[in-house]
């Protein structure tokens, strides 16, 4: 009572009493402790030294301008980016101070929203370029900020030039400078957009928000239900199957004073006469013109293309978007004048509102040849099988029952541009062709265009790219 435990450790250092047996034992414990702690403590410089190898004392002072490696695991931020997007290091940041022996407090930028204060082990210094100050400093916004980014923008590029072996080089316009909204997405997020459509690894598509679908034989009957209220005050009148076949002209002021049909019915105009006959424009003004005693030449020409239409079809196709193959637009590049034997297919699939798959199509110049060649409209579904593996599956033969077949003559300029606009001799003759195959996508705007041109209002566009005089006259 009252004494201290002895322990082995005060038995060995000073062991007086009457058993040399428990002194060994106490011994021996000692011993193998001094032994275990010797090797600890090599085992633990070893682990230092190598530990140390590339290791350097970091201290940085308040004001020292910083690098950050930011793990894409560590920050609730990152988790959208794939880590593979994340940069190794983002900075240069300043240091606003020292935070307790190993973290400093960094000046991020507000947009980057994570917390400022790191451990030194994440910082690295920056060392400017001191003859180029601005070389090494990102004009990128770091990775996680995707609202916007503080940055000048030095100029805003609307075209690039394409330049590639072997054949002209071109421009090619960003969409943006149309105003258009557009989203590029990965072959994976496409995937996830519209599991039906396969591209490949290497393909991506480019999505248009804005871009909406109309039905246009709706359209039409929609236009002529409600015109028919205009019918008694003479502002409407239908001529169906009764082609204009002659422009006339009272005084001798260069005006059209009225167009007549072939059923020599007069239609006067009391403003302008518009001449909106597609493909046919260029044989139709040739005829007008010539009793007129006017040369004019639109060059347009049809180019004929296919609309295979399914109703009721049995497939597990589900379709979340309009789909187009890229090679559809860019129409300039397909099939020549010259090469009438040939046809491009390009892939366009949709479902309408009626729940109809529409599939599509093909450019071929063959005149007004209004056949129909079963051999395209076989080619035409071999291209939509390579987009959609789930028709792969579907003959055309088991299909005859629920496809129809439409074709139509899309107007096409040589130089790829519509023609919208007066012709000169003719002052109040105006002319709105050659609109290819985006005719009805840019209906609105050509009237809109036409109807600002006669009434004399400002143009909300130039119009000189369009302009009839130096392309058709
Ligand atoms: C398969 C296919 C798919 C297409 N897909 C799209 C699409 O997705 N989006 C798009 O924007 N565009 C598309 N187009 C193109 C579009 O159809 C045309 O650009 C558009 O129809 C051109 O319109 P337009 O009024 O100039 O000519 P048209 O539509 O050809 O109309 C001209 C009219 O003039 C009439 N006419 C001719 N001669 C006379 C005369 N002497 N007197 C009175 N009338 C006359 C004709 O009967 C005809 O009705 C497609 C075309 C095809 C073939």
């Amino acid at each position: 009572m009252g004494q201290q435990p002895l322990t082995p450790q005060a038995v060995v250092s000073g062991y007086t009493g009457s058993s040399p047996a428990a002194y060994r034992l106490a011994k021996g414990w000692h011993e193998q402790l001094d032994i275990t702690k010797a090797y600890l403590n090599k085992a633990a410089n070893k682990m230092k030294k190598w530990a140390d190898k590339n290791r350097r004392p970091l201290e940085f002072q308040e004001g020292d301008l910083v690098m950050v490696k930011l793990l894409p695991h560590q920050f609730k931020v990152f988790r959208k980016v794939h880590k593979g997007l994340v940069r190794k290091y983002e900075g240069p940041f300043p240091i606003i101070r020292k935070v307790g022996k190993v973290s400093y407090n960094l000046e991020l930028p507000p947009k980057l929203k994570i917390h400022p204060v790191f451990h030194v082990s994440m910082l690295k210094p920056y060392h400017a370029d001191l003859e180029d100050q601005t070389r090494g400093k990102s004009q990128r916004a770091p990775t996680a900020v995707v609202a916007s980014f503080e940055r000048d923008i030095e100029s805003i590029e609307t075209k690039r030039v394409i330049r590639r072996r072997g054949v002209p080089s071109y421009n090619e316009y960003f969409l943006s400078n149309a105003g258009l909204r557009a989203e590029y997405w990965s072959s994976s997020n496409l995937q996830l957009k519209e599991p039906e459509l396969t591209v490949g690894p290497e393909g991506c598509a480019a999505f248009l928000p804005d871009d909406a679908q109309i039905d246009v034989h709706s359209a039409v009957a929609l236009i002529e239900k409600d015109n028919i209220h205009f019918i008694p005050h003479n502002r409407y009148a239908e001529f169906y199957n009764d082609p204009a076949v002659c422009l006339m002209r009272y005084s001798k002021d260069g005006k059209v004073d009225a167009v007549k049909t072939n059923n020599n019915k007069i239609l006067h105009a009391k403003e302008a006469v518009v001449i909106a006959a597609g493909s046919w424009t260029g044989s139709l003004m040739h005829n007008l013109a010539r009793d007129l005693d006017v040369t004019i030449n639109v060059p347009v020409q049809p180019r004929k293309g296919y609309l295979l239409v399914f109703e009721n079809i049995k497939s597990n196709l589900r379709l979340n978007h309009a789909t187009m193959e890229a090679g559809y637009v860019n129409y300039q590049r397909t099939s020549t004048e010259n090469s009438s034997k040939s046809t491009d297919i390009s892939m366009t699939a949709t479902i309408d509102a009626k729940g109809n798959l529409l599939v599509g199509s093909n450019r071929q110049f063959v005149g007004f040849n209004g056949d129909l060649d079963m051999h395209i409209v076989e080619q035409i579904w071999k291209r939509t099988q390579e987009f959609f593996p789930a028709l792969r599956n579907i003959s055309l033969e088991s299909l005859s029952q629920e496809m129809k077949v439409r074709t139509g003559f899309r107007p096409y300029m040589p130089d790829g541009k519509p023609v919208i606009g007066p012709i000169p001799s003719m002052p109040n003759v105006y002319l709105a062709t050659g609109h290819e195959g985006g005719g009805i996508s840019m209906a609105l705007g050509t009237a809109e265009l036409i109807a600002d041109m006669v009434l004399g209002n400002s143009l909300k566009l130039d119009p000189t790219p369009f302009a009839a005089e130096g392309r058709c006259c």
